[in-house]
């Protein structure tokens, strides 16, 4: 199937209401719509479920799109009610469904009205759905948040490791499209392998974002406070304190509460209409400061989040990169702050050392990476984006002096001597 230019411009304007595409979903969204197979990675916000939602709508039969989290499938399947005239233009099936709603959703596909059908990977797994779906026409199968197949990912999931053998049950040479915001060489290797798609044409967009500013300060016993200055400073400006404890998430939000800074707690101990009451009131700006656990943040879409705290070092550049990423969504503003002590890396170190040895292994060497950003006297972004297999030009480069090493450059012997890999 070959669409022209103009035709692909005026679906994505009649379904999406987009004048343009984004970034490299142009060229991505060819590649799929030719049946080929292919590969995403960009990063967060970068626009990745156009790349299987136009297509799929595109497309004859129906596309199947594997994601790690309902929510996160619900919300999508509203949106594509939202811009079709058939409200079984995408579905959910996953085992919260009823028989008749079960039926429901395999009429809708028989009747070639569902482009997407959405799905957990452990739903995939159900013998009735497979034989089912080996029945019908599969424009593609769409997996999103590819990265959840590799244990070097920040979300891995076992069920994802099966999807190369189901895919293979529902049908022959069904294309695939892997998505993920996980750019590590690693992770990415894993998931061509794992998914065997050898042949796919990988997309990868910049992960450089240049209007986001990152320093790291020591982190000393008066760290609360520190912390409650920046805020001040910041005051009538959002922003998110990461703590990696859920006592701390609570003690950190009274603390700043007494100061007089609006701030909610968040973390997943308290229970779902909680945390939806205390999401929403950062969301509307009701507080300033969401102080949370890493709980907080997939899917949320706050475009002028200013500044993103780490009260304690992160597990791993990636999750880094992941929860600084939520700051300047927008192009504006974004302060990138983190506390950093050696001995909550040695806290880490400890709270790891009762799991299995290989994922102790993956654990203190993503450890270690983040603990040479740390310490490093080079540009951190050059650090992370070399972490990510892109060069950086901390010289010419877009955002160069958007860091505490570029603006306050240590001695010379020192700097570079940190850069892994
Ligand atoms: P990702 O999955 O890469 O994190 P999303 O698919 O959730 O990103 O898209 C992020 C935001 O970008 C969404 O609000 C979406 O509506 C918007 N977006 C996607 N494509 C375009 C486009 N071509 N023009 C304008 N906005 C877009
Ligand atoms: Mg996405």
């Amino acid at each position: 199937m070959v669409l022209n230019d103009t035709e692909l411009q005026t679906s994505l304007k009649k379904y999406f209401g987009f004048s343009s595409f984004k970034g490299l979903q142009e060229p991505v969204i060819k590649n799929v719509i030719a049946g080929n197979n292919t590969f995403v990675i960009m990063p967060t916000g970068g626009g990745k479920s156009l790349c299987y939602q136009l297509p799929a709508l595109i497309k004859e039969g129906t596309a199947i799109v594997v994601s790690p989290l309902i929510a996160l499938m619900k919300n999508q399947v509203d949106a594509l009610r939202g811009i079709s005239s058939e409200e079984g233009v995408a579905h959910v099936l996953n085992s919260s469904l009823n028989k008749s709603e079960v039926k429901q959703v395999k009429q809708d596909i028989v009747d070639g009205v569902t482009k997407l059908l959405y799905v957990a990977p452990e739903s995939l797994t159900k013998e009735d759905y497979i034989e089912f779906l080996q029945s019908v026409t599969l424009s593609f199968v769409a997996i999103d948040e590819a990265h959840c197949i590799s244990e070097w990912g920040h979300d891995f999931r076992p069920e994802y490791r099966n999807l190369r053998s189901i895919i293979n049950r529902l049908g022959e040479n069904i294309p695939i499209i892997g998505l993920t915001a996980t750019a590590t060489p690693k992770v990415q290797e894993d998931i061509i392998k794992n998914l065997d798609i050898p042949d796919a044409k990988l997309f990868k967009a910049s992960f450089n974002r240049p209007n986001l500013f990152y320093e790291v300060r020591p982190k000393t016993k008066n760290v609360d406070a520190d912390i409650i200055r920046f805020v001040k400073k910041n005051s009538g400006k959002s922003g998110i304190i990461y703590c990696l404890s859920r006592k701390k998430v609570e003690e950190l939000a009274q603390v700043l509460q007494v100061n007089g800074v609006s701030a909610v707690p968040y973390h997943a101990g308290f229970d779902s209409k909680t945390r939806s009451k205390y999401q929403d009131m950062f969301l509307m700006e009701d507080v300033d400061v969401v102080v949370a656990t890493i709980a907080f943040g997939m899917g949320i879409d706050k475009p002028d989040v200013r500044y993103v705290i780490h009260h304690d070092i992160p597990k791993s550049i990636e999750s880094y990169y992941q929860e600084t990423g939520r700051a300047g969504r927008d192009g504006g503003e974004g302060h990138c702050l983190a506390f950093y002590s050696y001995k909550d890396v040695e806290k880490l170190e400890k709270f790891m050392s009762g799991k299995p040895v290989a994922e102790q292994e993956i654990g203190n060497a993503l450890l270690h990476e983040i603990v040479a950003y740390a310490e490093t006297s080079i540009s951190r972004r050059k650090f992370i984006l070399h972490y990510f297999g892109e060069e950086f030009d901390e010289v010419e480069g877009e955002g160069a002096d958007m860091d505490d090493n570029a603006r306050n450059p240590k001695e010379k012997e020192e700097a570079g001597h940190n850069l892994v890999k």
